[in-house]
């Protein structure tokens, strides 16, 4: 932090946390290797940090979002190969070939071009095969695989080392994620049958927890890393919190009954009110779509209601009831105090777009 004048807003991360909800992950499924996933910046918690402690922790993979996520964890000096997740760029391929980055095809075409790269380089340079078994995102249709596996057999530069897909609902439609788990069954059978698929893996946080899928060896949990499980609420209270939100109070006034608070004056003083202005606001990542839900906020060990809507950088807490709140006094928005999972509950949102909303402005203190 700034050693000028306090941070206005803040997030702190528990890196050990992280490291906790990876052995959880581990001892939830024992024989599956793990891919942590550690993309949009290991959902907000800072990806080098978070990268450089699971590094040598017996992953197989950082799963990351793109190519500009792969080179930072590669100048980050972490040693684990970065698994791109979604599809790449034909001006990125060069570049992946020449790391031995992994990634995923999803046509024929994108295969050709990673076998003239790596006949170039004169190499063999190993990829996944994405299959689709209904999130219609990327991947080969499973009916394609027969006749794609004969093309791609005829790519002498590739070794085709695994098979990827990903679950729609896995927290949402039980019934078709076991008839997913099946035709995944499938794909990899088919598949089997020309290459040695050294990596099999199609569940997240959800799928990891909730289901058991014969045929892989591989997983990817992001969320429950940190902290967060869907579904499996055997895992609250097992999971550790990863990060806090933070903000100080700027300012403290009394407010006459009638007086309106923040914009639209959505929210008008019923009594007399002493107010608090708090220093973070939608462009720190406190969602706006969370102004007049009943969102509280924690202020020297009591929750207050905010009032009124998310402004950019400030929002406003009913402190009446605490005589002694004053400028400079600390506030949690989230964390020990207040579950992410209420914040992104009455933002009408998930935890992933709370944790990944954080903003660059919010220095991150470890
Ligand atoms: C983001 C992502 C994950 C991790 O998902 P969680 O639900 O956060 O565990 C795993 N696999 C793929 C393909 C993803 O895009």
């Amino acid at each position: 932090m700034s050693s000028e004048s306090p941070a206005r807003a803040w997030a702190c991360v528990n890196l050990e946390a992280i490291a906790h909800n990876l052995d959880i992950a581990r001892q939830a499924l024992p024989d599956t290797e793990l891919m942590p996933v550690v993309k949009a910046g290991a959902y907000g918690h800072g990806l080098e940090p978070v990268a450089r402690r699971l590094d040598n922790h017996g992953i197989s993979f950082f799963g990351v979002a793109n190519v500009g996520e792969a080179r930072r964890l590669l100048r980050a000096g972490v040693r684990t190969t970065p698994f791109i997740l979604g599809p790449t760029f034909p001006a990125e391929r060069e570049e992946i070939v020449q790391n031995n980055w992994c990634c995923t095809v999803s046509s024929v075409e994108e295969a050709e071009h990673f076998q003239s790269l790596a006949a170039l380089q004169n190499k063999e340079f190993a990829l996944h095969v994405a299959v689709d078994t209904g999130m219609g995102r990327e991947g080969f249709l499973p009916e394609q695989l027969g006749s794609v596996a004969a093309l791609l057999k005829n790519m002498p530069n590739l070794r085709i080392e695994g098979v990827m897909s990903h679950f729609p609902s896995a927290d949402e439609d039980v019934p078709f994620t076991q008839d997913e788990i099946g035709l995944f069954g499938d794909c990899v059978g088919t598949l089997q049958q020309h290459f040695d698929l050294r990596y099999r893996h199609i569940a997240a946080s959800a799928g990891e927890l909730g289901y058991e899928v014969p045929v892989a060896n591989l997983a990817r949990p992001g969320l429950l890393l940190y902290g967060v499980a869907p579904m499996a609420s055997i895992y609250d209270g097992v999971l550790r919190t990863t990060l806090s939100l933070h903000a100080r109070v700027t300012l403290v006034r009394e407010l006459p009954a009638g007086h309106g608070v923040s914009y639209g004056r959505t929210h008008v003083t019923n009594r007399p009110t002493r107010v608090a202005t708090i220093g973070i606001g939608y462009a720190d990542g406190w969602n706006r779509q969370i102004s007049n839900k009943g969102a509280r906020v924690y202020i020297n060990g009591h929750y207050c209601p905010m009032l009124g809507r998310v402004t950019m950088d400030q929002i406003m807490a009913d402190v009446t009831d605490l005589p002694e709140v004053k400028s400079g006094d600390e506030v949690e928005l989230f964390g020990e105090h207040i579950p992410v999972t209420e914040v992104a509950e009455k933002a009408g949102t998930i935890v992933w777009e709370i944790f990944t909303g954080l903003g660059p402005r919010l220095p991150r203190v470890y």
